[in-house]
């Protein structure tokens, strides 16, 4: 096992990663931007090292830094958490060169899914259904055209590189492709430095349905059941649950054990998510990601199994906590990400926390690092935590996350709890009868 793990992260991550440290009787060190200089993650943590000021290219993402501080601490590991250098491949192999371990997948399967068009071809290759769609990139040049027309109007065209529902661009008619192809193509250029882009059957209303795995890098691989992660605004996650409405144990089944083959054919080492659309009973990969994810707490409260935890045994050369038989899907859960947003505009509010109370009792589970008096830095994600709920069922999962909500208080700032608070008494979302673009279409209702 490691006696010092570095947390390359902040925020309700970095107290994740940190919690399931100290249970395994591991050594902390955090990293911290100098806006991060009185963060919970930096007073909880056995040492903490300043890597740089604000900006995250210059701090979070500083790799120099970052390997100062592992020098300087005597750290054997990192843990990138979500986000900055969590799918960053050269990351994980620097570490390596300069004797550290990486947390997470091998570099060649972090850089392997982070092409979605290799993603796509892998997947493919392993089994896997995957969204009808262009075989590689396409450029306006190439017979663009005639591909999406085999495919059929509308059409997606995604950044290869694309993340965080970026460089994603919707062609209804053949009229549109051409500017869809290098708005998409621009758009990805300047976020991810790579203009490649591919196209993909706009599928009008699917689910989005994602299957956690964890493998053991020598074969051994499991899958934890799914999570539904179909309430979006601009293709981001608002509200994920789990088991999802939309499947029976079944189906459930049949996909998780295709997925779950095809992790053990990989060698797939640590925790990862395949993500599908799901539409008319058929599942459509489209992409998967080599880290722990936002809403991994869904998954966690359902099969008891702490993926954190478990993923830093794995690294340190541990086997599967369970076999695929012993995985036990219990109740249902829910995770809502309260953001410092407007709920209406959406518009991001930093500032002082005055007033913060957290809720608790039976099944609920909060995941944050903010605390009254702590101010929110305008840097970076708006995350002001992510509400957790489980219950036997999912009408006692909704009943325990209505009075969660209303406990719930954070003043000072603006929050996306207003609209938590009116979904779960929506009756298409106590029905769990909704799809991708539910969301949008009911925020486009609100007055
Ligand atoms: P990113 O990596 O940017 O998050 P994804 O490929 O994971 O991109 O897609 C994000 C979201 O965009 C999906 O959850 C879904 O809502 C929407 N989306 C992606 N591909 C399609 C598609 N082919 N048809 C319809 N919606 C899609």
């Amino acid at each position: 096992m490691f006696d010092k793990i570095l947390i390359a992260n902040r925020g309700e991550i970095a107290l994740r990663i940190l919690r399931a440290c100290k249970e395994l009787g591991i050594s902390t060190v955090a990293v911290h931007s100098t806006a991060d200089a009185d963060a919970m993650h930096v007073r909880l943590a056995d040492e903490s090292v300043c890597i740089g000021p604000p900006p995250s290219k210059d701090s979070y993402l500083n790799v120099p830094a970052l390997l100062a501080a592992c020098e300087i601490t005597g750290a054997d590991a990192v843990h990138p958490g979500y986000g900055f250098l969590s799918e960053n491949a050269r990351f994980a192999e620097i570490l390596a060169d300069h004797n550290l371990d990486f947390i997470g997948p091998k570099a060649e399967h972090i850089r392997l899914m982070g092409d979605k068009i290799e993603a796509k071809k892998t997947a493919k290759k392993l089994g896997i259904p995957v969204v009808p769609g262009s075989e590689g990139a396409v450029g306006p040049d190439d017979d663009a055209m005639a591909i999406a027309k085999a495919i059929g109007f509308p059409v997606l065209v995604k950044a290869a590189s694309g993340g965080g529902g970026r460089g994603m661009k919707v062609a209804q008619t053949s009229d549109d492709l051409m500017l869809a192809l290098s708005t998409a193509a621009n758009e990805a250029k300047s976020a991810f430095g790579d203009a490649s882009v591919y196209l993909e059957k706009y599928l009008q209303k699917p689910r989005h349905i994602e299957i956690q795995v964890l493998g053991d890098g020598r074969g051994g691989a499991i899958h934890l059941g799914e999570r539904d992660c179909s309430l979006q605004r601009r293709h981001q996650k608002v509200w994920e649950e789990g088991p999802s409405p939309a499947l029976d144990p079944a189906a459930r089944a049949k996909i998780g054990s295709t997925v779950a083959k095809a992790m053990q054919q990989m060698k797939y080492l640590g925790v990862g998510t395949v993500e599908f659309l799901y539409e008319d009973g058929e599942f459509y990969f489209i992409e998967m990601n080599t880290r722990i994810q936002v809403e991994h707490p869904v998954t966690e409260m359902i099969t008891g199994i702490d993926l954190v935890l478990e993923q830093i045994r794995i690294a340190a050369g541990g086997d599967l906590p369970v076999t695929q038989d012993e995985v036990v899907i219990n109740g249902h859960s829910i995770e809502c990400r309260v953001n410092a947003e407007n709920p209406v505009t959406f518009r991001p509010s930093p500032g002082k926390i005055l007033q913060y109370h957290p809720p608790g009792g039976l099944g609920v589970r909060i995941d944050s690092a903010v605390y009254q008096g702590y101010i929110i830095p305008p840097y970076y994600d708006s995350l002001v935590g992510k509400l957790i709920v489980h219950g036997k069922t999912r009408a006692e999962c909704l009943m325990r996350l209505r009075r969660a909500l209303d406990e719930m208080v954070v003043e000072g700032i603006e929050t996306t709890l207003p609209l938590f608070r009116a979904l779960v008494r929506e009756p298409d979302i106590i029905d769990g009868d909704y799809h991708i673009h539910w969301l949008e279409q009911y925020l486009a209702g609100q007055p």
